[in-house]
C-alpha cells in the first residue's frame, strides 16, 4: 500500500522540522541553521545541523542525514509508510493510498484520541483541585506539608482526583473506551468502569514537547496504598522511557549542559524550587537504558539527587555501561541519608544547590561513603577498608580510572600503592568494553573545498544569485561537479538529492544545513579563476607537447586567456567589464571542453576572442 506522492511532498512541506526535531533534542539557532546534539550518536558538542526551511538534517559526526520521513523513521523505528502518517496526522493532512487503504492508521487516531483525553482529564483534575469542595484536605497538604501556593500548583498543573468510583469517568464526556486507553480507567469482567486515580493528588506528567502522556498520584496521609500510582503503560507512556518534569526542564539542561535526576514528583519541584531548574524524575522506576537515551538528547552530565543509601545502593556496573556506551558522565549528589531532595529544598535550599554543584563520580562517592563509615584508627582496620574499597574499585572498567581512586585509597588508609595495586592486579571482566568504545562510524570525507564549495553551497541556499552562471566546466571535482549535474537537472533539492549517487547526496545534505554568508559575485569570480587557470595549465602542457610549428596555433588562445584572467579583477573596478570578462571566459571554458583538441581549442579559443571582442 503506498501513500500517494503529492501526499507525500504535502507532509514534507507541512512538517516544521525545527519543531518536530525539538521534542526529541534541544535545538538551538546559529545564523540560518539550528543545530544541537545528535539523537543517532553520542557527543559532547553539537553536530546535528537542521536546514528548517529545505526541511534537511545532516550530522557532522556520524554523517546522519535525511529530510523530516527519514528523521521520523531513524528516530522511532518506523517505516516508511508509517512515518508519513504520523507526520501527516500532525499537520492534519489527510493521506490518499494508491490502491484502497485511506485515512490514518487506527493506531495513529488512538494515540491522537489519548493526548486529547489526558488533556482533558489533567485539566479538569487541576480544576477540581483549585475548587473542588472535595479537595480542601488535598489543598491543605500542599500548602501545609509542602509548602506549594496556587501558583506552584498551576506552573505544575497539580490535580485532585476524588474520592468516588467513577467520577471521572461520569463526568469527563468522553468515551469510556478512550478513557481506558489512556490509562484513567479501569474495565472489571463486569463492564463496569472505575477510575484509576482515586483519593490522590495527581502530578501530570508530559513528554518533552509538552503533550500529556500519564500522571503520578499520590495519597493523602492516611490514605488507601501503595503512596503513589502511576500511570501503568499506554500506547504513548512507558515508564521506562518517561522522565517526569522533563518538559519543564528541557531549556535548563541545555542551557546548563547537566541534567539532574531525582526519584519523586515532589524532588523535582522542590528541586526547581531551589533554583535547579534542571531536574527530572523517573516515574516509579529505577533509572533504565531508556531515560539515559532520551536524556543524551539534552545533555551528557547527569547528576543523580537520591538519598545517599538508595544512591549508594545503585547498580554500579549500570552506570559505567551507561557512561561507556553513551558517553555521559554519571555523577551522584550527596543528599544526606534518609533525607530527599523535596525535604533539603524546603529546610536547607543552600545546602541542595550545594550537593548537586559538588556532585562526585559515581566511584568516587561509592568510596567516600566507604572510608567515611569505616574506622581508620587502626592497621588491621585500614587494610580492611582498603580491601572493601579496592572491590568497588575493582568494577569499573576504566585502568587509568581505577589507578586513581587506587592512590586516593592508598593515601586514606595509609598503605603503599604498589602492594595495592598487587592485591588488585586481576584485570575486571569489563575490561571488554573498552575495545568496542569506538562505535561511531564516520563517513569518508567529501573532499570538495574553496569556491567550488561555496558557489555549491550559494546554489543550494541563493540559486536565484548564481544559478544562471553556473557550468558545469567549473567544477574541478568528481563529486562537486556530480552534485552541480543533478542539482540543475532537478527541480527541488530533495529531488536532486534522490537522483544523486550516496556521496553526491551525502555532500548535498551537508550544503543544505551549512551556512552561506559568501557573497556570490566574489564566489563566482574565483571560481571561474580557477577554472580559467586550470585550462591555461593544461593549454601550456599540451603545447609543450607538439613540435614547434604547431605550437604557434597555441599562442593567440593563450595569450587572450591570459588576458581574460587578468580581466577577472580589474584594478580601476570596473566591474561591468569584469562581469563580461567572466562571461566570456565561461563561455570559452564550456566550449573547450566539449571539443577538447588542440585545433578544437585554438578555434574556440579564437572564435570566442572574436565575439567577446566585437
Ligand atoms: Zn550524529
Amino acid at each position: 500500500m503506498g501513500i500517494v506522492d503529492e501526499d507525500i511532498a504535502k507532509v514534507r512541506a507541512a512538517t516544521d522540522f525545527v519543531a518536530l526535531a525539538g521534542e526529541h533534542l534541544a535545538l538551538r539557532r546559529v545564523g540560518t541553521r539550528w543545530v544541537g546534539l545528535c539523537p543517532f550518536h553520542a557527543e559532547n558538542s553539537p553536530s546535528f545541523s537542521v536546514n528548517s526551511e529545505l526541511g534537511l538534517y545532516y550530522c557532522f559526526g556520524c554523517g546522519a542525514k535525511g529530510d523530516v520521513i527519514t528523521f521520523v523513521r531513524e528516530i522511532e523505528h518506523l517505516d516508511f509508510v508509517e512515518a508519513v502518517e504520523k507526520l501527516a496526522g500532525r499537520s492534519g493532512i489527510t493521506l490518499r493510498y494508491d490502491d484502497q487503504g485511506g485515512g490514518r492508521s487506527g493506531d495513529q487516531l488512538r494515540r491522537a484520541r489519548i493526548y486529547e483525553t489526558l488533556e482533558k482529564a489533567i485539566e479538569w483534575y487541576h480544576q477540581r483541585l483549585l475548587s473542588g469542595s472535595d479537595s480542601s484536605r488535598a489543598r491543605h497538604y500542599l500548602r501545609a506539608e509542602r509548602g506549594y501556593d496556587g501558583d506552584l500548583v498551576r506552573r505544575f498543573r497539580i490535580g485532585w482526583a476524588p474520592d468516588g468510583w467513577d467520577t471521572l469517568v461520569k463526568n469527563l464526556g468522553v468515551p469510556k473506551k478512550d478513557l481506558v486507553d489512556a490509562g484513567l480507567a479501569t474495565v472489571d469482567s463486569s463492564g463496569r468502569h472505575t477510575d484509576f486515580f482515586r483519593a490522590r493528588i495527581l502530578f501530570p506528567i508530559f513528554e518533552p514537547a509538552g503533550k500529556p502522556i500519564g500522571a503520578g498520584g499520590r495519597m493523602l496521609p492516611g490514605g488507601r496504598p501503595p503512596k503513589y500510582k502511576n500511570t501503568s503503560g499506554t500506547a504513548v507512556y512507558d515508564k521506562s522511557r518517561v522522565l517526569y518534569g522533563l518538559n519543564w526542564a528541557k531549556k535548563d539542561v541545555v542551557d546548563k549542559g547537566r541534567v539532574v535526576v531525582c526519584e519523586g514528583y515532589t524532588d523535582v519541584i522542590g528541586l526547581h524550587e531551589a533554583g535547579v531548574g534542571e531536574a527530572v524524575a523517573t516515574c516509579g522506576t529505577a533509572l533504565a537504558d531508556g531515560h539515559i537515551r532520551l536524556l543524551t538528547n539534552f545533555a551528557r552530565k547527569i547528576v543523580l539527587a537520591y538519598d545517599a543509601d538508595v544512591a549508594g545502593q545503585a547498580a554500579a556496573e549500570r552506570f559505567y555501561e551507561w557512561e561507556d556506551r553513551f558517553q555521559v558522565d554519571i555523577r551522584v549528589a550527596a543528599i544526606p541519608a534518609g533525607a530527599d531532595p523535596a525535604d533539603l529544598a524546603r529546610s536547607d535550599p543552600e545546602a541542595l544547590l550545594k550537593a548537586v554543584e559538588e556532585a562526585r563520580p559515581f566511584l568516587g562517592f561509592r568510596i567516600e561513603r566507604l572510608l567515611a563509615r569505616s574506622d581508620l584508627s587502626s592497621p588491621e582496620s585500614r587494610v580492611r577498608a582498603a580491601g572493601e574499597a579496592m572491590a568497588l574499585i575493582r568494577e569499573h572498567p576504566s585502568e587509568l580510572v581505577r589507578d586513581q581512586y587506587l592512590m586516593t585509597v592508598a593515601d586514606r588508609c595509609r598503605i603503599d600503592p604498589n602492594r595495592l595495586r598487587n592485591m588488585s592486579s586481576q584485570r575486571p571482566v569489563a575490561d571488554h568494553r573498552e575495545a568496542d568504545r569506538e562505535h561511531v562510524q564516520r563517513p569518508a570525507p567529501v573532499t570538495v573545498s574553496g569556491a567550488e564549495l561555496e558557489a555549491l553551497r550559494l546554489a543550494v541556499h541563493r540559486p536565484e544569485e548564481v544559478a544562471s552562471q553556473l557550468e558545469a566546466v567549473l567544477f574541478e571535482h568528481p563529486i562537486a561537479r556530480s552534485a552541480f549535474d543533478v542539482l540543475s537537472s532537478a527541480s527541488t533539492l530533495h529531488e536532486a538529492i534522490d537522483a544523486a549517487d550516496p556521496q553526491t547526496a551525502d555532500l548535498l545534505q551537508r550544503l543544505a544545513v551549512e551556512d552561506s554568508e559568501a557573497a556570490a559575485g566574489d564566489v563566482m569570480t574565483r571560481l571561474v579563476e580557477r577554472a580559467g587557470q586550470r585550462a591555461l595549465k593544461e593549454l601550456q602542457a599540451q603545447m609543450r607537447q607538439v613540435d614547434a610549428s604547431a605550437q604557434a596555433d597555441f599562442a593567440p588562445t593563450i595569450a587572450w586567456l591570459k588576458l581574460a584572467l587578468e580581466s577577472l579583477r580589474p584594478e580601476d573596478g570596473k566591474l561591468a567589464d569584469a562581469t563580461d570578462a567572466q562571461k566570456g571566459l565561461v563561455r570559452w571554458l564550456s566550449a573547450w571542453e566539449q571539443t577538447g583538441t588542440a585545433t578544437g581549442i585554438a578555434q574556440a579559443g579564437t572564435n570566442t576572442q572574436s565575439e567577446a571582442s566585437s
